[in-house]
């Protein structure tokens, strides 16, 4: 039976340790760490990820400042707030929560966030940081991904490791990660061809396309570590619907260890905004 890694005992261990910080903080007489949390529109799930990272700052001490702005806000009004909360002393990390409305340019936006601030890891400097294993910021979904390898892998070491799905927010820098720790990376995505076969050889398999259950149990290597960070909500035969992750759970019982969907990368994503909004302040 495979480990079954428990993200959301490790994301409140981490959280807790982000507390502990913060207060260590305070007690010295450094400010208290800010986050700037900024929503353009009113996306329904944005609204509902916004408000569990304000919550979740709340908890562990840190202060959030949410900035609301209309659907139709122009992209310079965005990049002037950007302006403000990178000269803003009190503001340590600055969040901006995507999609964007269409006349905006994501790119822009990220690239005008002072990479001291940037506790997404989005921004160019970052980015560049972590594929020369520099330092920076590093995006939270993928070290929240490396902190959950960490509770099943002492020695990374020439195992090999293969990321399904090459975006910049999970695949590419996950794989950036793993090659850091001396894996051999094969980064796969939707043109790739037999990608049975390519996770097969793997000892490690990170699974973010958003593809409900694209891999299969007769894919995955005997003794495996599977990172599932998928998520798709489904439609049920009785009318309910279910978060589904990139893997077919229930054929993973020969895997080492493996990531529920609900409960596995999804809670360590906000931990690792926390831990990441600390580090901001403290550098
Ligand atoms: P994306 O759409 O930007 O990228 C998906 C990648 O997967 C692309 O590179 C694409 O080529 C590849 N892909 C898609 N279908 C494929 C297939 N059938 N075979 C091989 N490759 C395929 O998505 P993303 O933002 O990287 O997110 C990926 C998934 O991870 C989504 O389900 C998303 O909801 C989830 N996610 C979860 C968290 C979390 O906190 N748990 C955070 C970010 C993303």
């Amino acid at each position: 039976m495979a480990t079954l890694i428990d993200g959301k005992a490790i994301a409140r261990a981490l959280s807790n340790t982000t507390a502990q910080a913060v207060a260590q903080m305070v007690a010295d007489g450094l400010p208290t760490p800010g986050l700037a949390v900024v929503l353009v529109g009113n996306d329904p799930a944005s609204e509902v990820y916004v408000g569990r990272k304000i919550s979740q700052c709340a908890k562990v001490g840190i202060h959030s400042i949410e900035h609301r702005l209309a659907a139709d806000t122009a992209q310079d009004d965005l990049l002037a707030l950007i302006a403000a909360l990178n000269a803003d002393a009190t503001v340590h990390g600055i969040l901006v929560q995507l999609p964007l409305p269409a006349q905006i340019d994501a790119g822009k936006v990220l690239d005008a966030i002072d990479p001291a601030k940037d506790v997404d890891g989005f921004h160019p400097v970052n980015v560049g940081r972590l594929s020369t294993g520099t330092g920076g910021l590093v995006p939270c979904t993928p070290l929240g991904c490396m902190m959950l390898l960490d509770t099943v892998i002492d020695n990374y070491r020439g195992l090999d490791a293969v990321v399904i799905g090459k975006s910049n927010i999970v695949g590419k820098p996950v794989a950036m990660l793993l090659l850091e720790r001396e894996c051999t990376v094969t980064v796969t995505h939707i043109a790739t061809q037999g990608l049975p076969d390519i996770v097969r050889k793997a000892d490690i398999v990170v699974a973010a396309a958003g593809a409900p259950e694209l891999v299969k149990g007769d894919w995955v290597k005997p003794g495996a570590v599977v990172i599932d960070v998928g998520i798709t909500r489904v439609n049920q035969p009785d009318g309910t619907t279910r978060l589904v992750g990139d893997c077919a759970a229930h054929e993973m019982d020969h895997a080492r260890a493996v990531t529920p969907v609900p409960g596995g990368v999804g809670p360590m994503t906000i931990a690792c905004l926390l831990a990441n909004t600390v580090q901001a302040a403290q550098s």
